[in-house]
């Protein structure tokens, strides 16, 4: 898949732009000054794969957290910024590779100046992000097409004001808590800036809820070759924010991973057996390997076996016994009690 072209900005050891790959974010859901707990999460997050993490720091107390939490931790972090610009220099002071800020936020211009020098002598990168809710005259009916051209206004007159000061180590990012504008305003905003783009949808819920709207909108623009850095925004553990974010891009082909994959038929009358729970069981097996297999069980041997023709070993269930595939080969017939164990062995062998 093709990215849309876009300039290369450090963050620390991270290069953010279309020549490398899509960064995970995450972002660590305990109070900053709790550094122990902060540590322990950022190191979980990075275990899971993710590339940058931010930390919120609202007081002064959290940026001295963050200060003692960078020295702790091996990935780069973001500073969260809001309103305060006293709280980005310290942030930028005590080792962030990037600060996340909204210039809207901060009301006074030599306040805004004095962050992107800090920023600038200490070359880090700045997300200047916009949310939907936060553009002047933008009301509750305002139509698509006026909303995005109020965000692209806004967007490009924040830009001006770093550029004007010589600071361009930009990612921009456009959110809004509806997935056709964050569609839309990505979309419009890649064509007009060739700086990276952080893709995320706002207050996207639950993890049962966010899944499905973050999937649509980050894999629409993602399929267009839009976004360098990704972010599932859930309501609960970070790791599940990385792990979702992980599944989006390798079914994109945008991230490698030696994660095996399990394909289940959805079963229908044909199917014998309680397929299923025999598929959780085939999971817990695949969960130990780490080598980027396909293992298909099927219901019935009547379309089972075609569908499963590509997988490296397929179970295709019949009454009393499964017949086992390699790459699309009949193998075996296996009684159903002994197909885990042979299963189990035919996964060694690969
Ligand atoms: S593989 Fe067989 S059991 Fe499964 S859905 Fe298809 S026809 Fe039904």
């Amino acid at each position: 898949m093709k990215r849309r072209k876009t300039q290369t900005v450090a963050a620390g050891s991270v290069k953010i732009g279309s020549k490398h790959p899509i960064v995970i974010q995450s972002m660590v859901k305990f109070e900053t000054t709790d550094v122990a707990r902060c540590v322990k999460q950022i190191n979980a997050l990075a275990a899971a794969g993710a590339g940058l993490v931010r930390l919120a720091v609202p007081t002064a107390k959290d940026t001295a957290a963050f200060a003692k939490i960078v020295q702790k931790v091996r990935i780069p972090l973001v500073a969260d910024i809001h309103f305060s610009a006293d709280r980005a220099i310290e942030a930028i002071e005590a080792g962030a590779a990037k600060i996340r800020l909204n210039p809207g936020n901060i009301k006074d211009k030599n306040d805004v100046a004095r962050i992107i020098d800090c920023a600038k002598a200490h070359k880090i990168a700045m997300r200047v992000g916009i949310n939907e809710a936060s553009i002047r005259n933008l009301l509750h009916d305002t139509p698509m097409r006026k909303r995005i051209s109020l965000m692209i206004s806004e967007m490009a007159g924040y830009i001006r004001i770093f550029e004007n000061r010589g600071f361009n180590n930009l990612v921009l990012s456009v959110k809004s808590s509806d997935v056709l504008r964050t569609i839309e305003s990505n979309i419009a905003i890649a064509e007009k800036f060739n700086y990276p783009l952080h893709l995320g949808l706002t207050h996207a819920g639950l993890a049962e809820d966010a899944i499905v709207p973050a999937s649509v909108a980050l894999g629409t623009l993602l399929h267009q070759g839009i976004g360098d850095t990704i972010r599932i925004s859930i309501a609960g553990d970070p790791v599940q924010e990385v792990e979702i974010a992980k599944q989006i891009l390798a079914s994109l082909e945008l991230y490698k991973t030696n994660q095996p994959q399990l394909i289940v038929c959805p079963t229908c009358g044909r199917c014998k057996w309680n397929l299923v729970s025999f598929a959780q069981q085939v999971k817990k097996l695949l969960d130990k390997v780490d080598k980027p297999i396909r293992v298909a069980v099927m219901g019935c041997v009547v379309n089972g076996p075609g569908e499963a023709a590509d997988a490296d070993i397929a179970v295709c269930a019949a009454a009393g016994k499964g017949f086992i595939y390699k790459k699309g080969e009949k193998m075996a017939a296996v009684a159903q009690s002994k197909l885990l164990t042979a299963i189990k062995k035919e996964i060694e062998k690969i």
